[in-house]
């Protein structure tokens, strides 16, 4: 699972996390609301080491990612146990972030051979298996401009999975597609919630939030408003700024 506690973060002078509590279970399915710049991204990033802490502390599977204390120095993690880490976080993007140059197949290849030392062969066993599970098997040879943005962002699913993470981050996975194609992306998030996954996703998606989510969490301004099942918490919320934003989005 994931745990963060009285995260903040900065960009600059701007104080964008404000003590964020965040408990994910392993298995959870987590959902992550709220409006425009409330600090959504920003706490994806924390937890993937893309984005300094500035205090507080985030543990992946028990594992300390980074923590600061008011006045105390960075907890410095070795450059090796950075990338060790990140290695078992998957992160999807809302904008694919394939290897243009790289086919479907090798796009799924590379990262288990360079970081997890994995042979090829096997690598590549892996990597059909996945192709198939995101429903595009026969396209491994396909270079990612050959496929429409909802088959790229569903490879870039099945890239993430094949580093075999235990957690799978994912911000705004839909939000860049065409509306015909959002169905496919979300229906393959909803397979890997099925499998036991432990996801973070930030979305727009109410309707993914209400079926696939175990837990719904509202951000605002940098902190976290309310949490709660998703029936609950999108029919009837707690606090009257979760009301404004889902009478907006709704
Ligand atoms: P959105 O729904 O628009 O993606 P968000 O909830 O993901 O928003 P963040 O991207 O985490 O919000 O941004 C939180 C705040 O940090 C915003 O006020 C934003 O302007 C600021 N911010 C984000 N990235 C940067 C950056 N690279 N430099 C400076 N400020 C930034
Ligand atoms: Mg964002």
């Amino acid at each position: 699972g994931v745990s963060i506690r009285a995260l903040h973060a900065y960009y600059g002078a701007t104080h964008v996390l404000r003590g964020v509590d965040l408990e994910v279970a392993a298995g959870e399915v987590v959902c992550l609301i709220g409006p425009s710049g409330s600090g959504k991204s920003t706490l994806l990033r924390c937890v993937n080491h893309l984005q300094p802490i500035a205090a507080g502390t985030v543990h992946v599977g028990g594992e300390l990612i980074g923590h600061r204390r008011h006045g105390d120095a960075l907890h410095e993690l070795k450059p090796r146990q950075v990338a060790r880490q990140r290695a078992g976080i998957g992160m999807v993007f809302q904008n694919f972030n394939l290897f243009p140059h790289l086919t479907v197949l090798e796009n799924l290849v590379e990262a288990p051979v360079a970081v997890r030392r994995l042979r090829r062969a096997d690598a590549e066993e892996r990597a059909r298996a996945l192709v198939a599970r995101v429903g595009l098997a026969g396209r491994e040879g396909s270079y990612p401009r050959q496929l429409s943005g909802g088959q790229q962002q569903r490879i870039a699913i099945a890239r993430a999975l094949a580093m075999e993470p235990a957690v799978m981050l994912f911000d705004e996975p839909t939000s860049a597609l065409d509306p015909e194609l959002v169905g496919e992306v979300l229906g393959v998030m909803r397979d890997l919630a099925g499998t036991g996954m432990t996801m973070v996703v930030v979305t727009h998606e109410m309707g993914f939030a209400r079926e696939a989510a175990d837990r719904v969490v509202f951000l605002d301004e940098g902190r976290v408003v309310e949490s709660g099942p998703p029936a609950r918490l999108l029919a009837d919320p707690e606090q009257a700024r979760t009301r404004a934003f889902l009478d907006h989005v709704l």
